[in-house]
């Protein structure tokens, strides 16, 4: 081997290192790995009442907190069932063990022959064997009884529930009553059992069971109590910051409506639009546009000749949750005061149209048309006065005037209202 081989081994056996090493840091945080079990299926229906099966419920819940669950980042979600099959509860657990679980929530609905019983509930492995797992699943259905709790659900609390026959774990300490999880503790990982509401109960039937939104939101709320439990974060592109935007356009169409337009921002589903009379006063919103696509708004019903300040933010919707970006720079518009015209024939071929000088006009446009709601036609454009002579006129003949004043707003004119006059 001559050097320059010699170097190339080095570093080619450096790399091979650092590869290696790399991949042993990533293995080292692995992913959550979360298994959701939609409890039931097949020919076990599980409850029914109400018009509703229980292993349909629990597989809609399951499939909700799953899509909610992949939203974070750092968690890999499994599910027992993806359809109407029915599995043992041994294995249950023996599918968890396999994908190497983390976690094991099995998802449930309660029923009672008490049609007035309600509300959630979830059972945790008791603290006797292995009691740091017992420890985790109760911090984690304590999370999720918190979020079920905040949709309205009664609070029936966080339960252990022991065998009844005196089985224990190898320890000789009182086992779990319930199979999954008992066999997740076995196993290695937490199991809770998450009932949510009752079937048998026609208000929680009816208000939590029985439409695909309330479900999701049963879903959701168990996706964002493992998520609080665990310390899950949204994956980046979720909390994507809108950029803000920027005012593009902002001109007085008339004495009283205010035409403005802005930048598009990626990922907006829309824009609200906020009004003051003062620069640094106070905003109100005047509109939301809740298209994507739409950038420019006319805000009318103003008062005649004021001075406005606009500033527009893009929204996100993400779920239910409206997320707004920060406000553009605020802008100013300076609206013209309508001109008060009068005229007056100085003879058979000539009208002299005159006007009281508008604050803040630059130009007037004299307009002219033979009928008073016809078509009117510019015939011009005075930069400086307050009178305009017509004599391109028919003697005899009946005209209508009209004047604008017109001012230089942002990247266009800001015109006045018409003052008319015969
Ligand atoms: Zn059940």
């Amino acid at each position: 081997m001559n050097e320059i081989k010699k170097i190339l081994a080095v570093l080619l056996i450096a790399s091979i290192f650092t590869v290696s090493g790399t991949k042993n840091i990533q293995a080292g945080k692995s992913d959550l790995i979360v298994v959701l079990d939609a409890g039931h299926g097949g020919y076990d229906s599980g409850a029914v009442g109400n018009g509703l099966y229980e292993k349909a419920l629990t597989l809609k819940i399951a499939q909700y907190c799953k899509a909610e669950l992949e939203k974070y980042s750092g968690v890999k979600v499994y599910l027992t069932r993806s359809n109407d099959t029915f599995i043992s509860l041994d294995k249950r657990v023996v599918i968890a063990s396999g994908v190497k679980a983390d976690v094991f929530v099995s998802l449930h609905i309660n029923s009672a022959s008490n049609p007035s019983a309600t509300g959630a509930e979830v059972f945790y492995p008791n603290s006797s064997y292995r009691p740091t797992v017992g420890a985790q699943g109760k911090k984690l259905a304590g999370e999720i009884q918190k979020r079920l709790v905040s949709l309205g659900l009664h609070n029936r609390g966080l339960k252990t529930f022991n065998s009844m026959v005196g089985a224990k774990y190898p320890d000789g300490s009182p086992a779990d009553y319930y199979a999954v999880i008992r066999g997740a503790k076995n196993a290695g990982f937490p199991g809770i059992i998450v009932e949510h509401g009752f079937i048998s109960n026609p208000l929680d039937a009816g208000k939590y069971l029985s439409s695909s939104a309330a479900l999701k939101k049963l879903g959701v709320a168990d996706a964002q109590g493992i998520a609080a439990c665990y310390g899950l974060k949204k994956a980046d592109e979720e909390t994507v910051r809108l950029s803000k935007t920027k005012l593009t356009k902002l001109v007085g169409k008339s004495s009283s409506s205010v035409a403005l337009a802005w930048n598009k921002v990626k990922g907006a589903s829309g824009y609200e639009i906020y009004r003051s009379s003062s620069k640094s006063g106070s905003y109100a919103k005047v509109a939301t546009v809740k298209k994507a696509s739409s950038v420019s708004y006319v805000d009318t019903s103003l008062t005649n000749g004021k001075t406005y300040y606009y500033k527009v933010r893009p929204y996100l919707m993400d779920g239910n949750t409206k997320r707004t970006a920060g406000f553009c720079a605020a802008q100013k518009v300076k609206l013209l005061k309508k001109p008060a015209v009068s005229v007056k024939n100085q003879s058979a071929t000539r009208t002299k149209i005159s006007w009281k000088e508008v604050k803040g006009a630059k130009q007037y446009q004299v307009y002219r048309s033979t009928s008073k709601n016809g078509k009117y036609q510019k015939i011009a454009t005075i930069q400086k006065g307050n009178f305009f002579k017509d004599t391109n006129r028919k003697s005899n003949a009946r005209y209508y005037y009209k004047v604008r004043a017109v001012s230089s707003g942002m990247k266009g004119y800001t015109y006045s209202s018409y003052g008319t006059a015969k």
